[in-house]
């Protein structure tokens, strides 16, 4: 298929290439055209402008959060109006994501992704998708070059963004429990790696909790694989999807502020999970 894939960041990177070596025809572009390069050396075009790679059947844009996704959709030569679908894997507000779907109402896919750059890279993505289906059957050879596995949300795009932003949610949530728990651990005199043996072996057998378990165990926090920044725009996403939809979310109020406290201390460049950190400070752990 002839496609467009706007935003190369860490996990756009290795998602285009997974797109090249399924077969397709692809055309990139980042708002830094050097982090293309490595894309285009594997046989991708580089496109001069979001508007020219969006001149296929599909373009999929990835981008760090909605300024980011406006300026490439609304800006100068933006992909609006084009006659490529829109597939937008970016995590962004619903806002946002309400006024694409009635901006672009020849269609207009939502299909954020669960999964950290590791996964991109190997295939291994969770594509929630949500909009018309025929635009979905469409993207379904995509989705199945990227991703382990697609959910499919509905026909109205921004549903897919909320289920992505609780997901997110979620993550922190397990995130500050375990924390919690290896620090009590710990100061109890209990390795938090035997902890975490017994309690992932037993009940908490889930993703989420073996490989954050595994950061949090090593204090593996840089090179960030998702930056607390970003982590810290998702969890305002679902604190203003919380105020539209009248939802008290008191966890998230608790995970959203250690963010904050570990970016004012540990600056933009450390991932999400530590915030784990802030819960062993104030237990006066190091
Ligand atoms: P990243 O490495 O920081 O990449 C961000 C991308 O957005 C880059 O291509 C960047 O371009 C572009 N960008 C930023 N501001 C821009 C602007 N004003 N105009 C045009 N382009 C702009 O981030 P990432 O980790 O790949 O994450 C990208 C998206 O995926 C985010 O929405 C994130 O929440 C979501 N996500 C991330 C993960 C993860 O584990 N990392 C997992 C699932 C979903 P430059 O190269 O020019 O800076």
């Amino acid at each position: 298929m002839k496609i467009g894939f706007i935003g190369l960041g860490q996990m756009g990177s290795a998602i285009a290439a997974n797109l090249l070596a399924a077969g397709h025809e692809l055309s990139v572009w980042n708002r830094s055209p050097e982090k293309a390069q490595p894309l285009v050396d594997t046989g991708a075009r580089l496109a001069a402008s979001p508007a020219d790679a969006a001149q296929g059947e599909v373009v999929m844009t990835l981008l760090a959060d909605d300024a980011a996704l406006e300026a490439v959709v609304y800006g100068a030569n933006g992909i609006l109006g084009s006659p490529a679908l829109h597939v937008s894997h970016s995590t962004i507000s619903i806002a946002l994501a309400e006024r694409l779907t009635a901006d672009q109402s020849d269609g207009f896919v939502s299909a954020p992704v669960f999964g950290r750059p590791a996964a991109a890279q190997g295939a291994k993505l969770f594509v929630a998708a949500a909009g018309d289906g025929k635009a979905l059957d469409l993207c379904e050879p995509l989705f199945a070059a990227i991703g382990q596995r697609t959910f499919r949300i509905g026909d109205h795009p921004p549903a897919a963004n909320l289920v992505k932003l609780s997901g997110n949610f979620m993550i922190m949530a397990a995130v500050e429990a375990m924390a919690e728990a290896m620090t009590l651990a710990e100061k109890g005199g209990v390795p938090p790696a035997v902890l975490l043996e017994v309690l992932t072996g037993t009940l908490f057998d889930a993703p989420v909790y073996h490989s954050y378990g595994a950061i949090l165990l090593e204090q593996k926090f840089r090179p960030a694989g998702f930056a607390a920044p970003l982590g810290l725009k998702d969890m305002g996403l679902a604190d203003a999807a919380a105020t539209t939809f009248k939802v008290p979310m008191p966890i998230l109020g608790i995970v959203r502020d250690h963010l904050r406290a570990v970016i004012a201390q540990e600056g933009d460049d450390i991932d999400w999970a530590a915030t784990a950190l802030a819960v062993r400070r104030a237990a006066g752990l190091g």
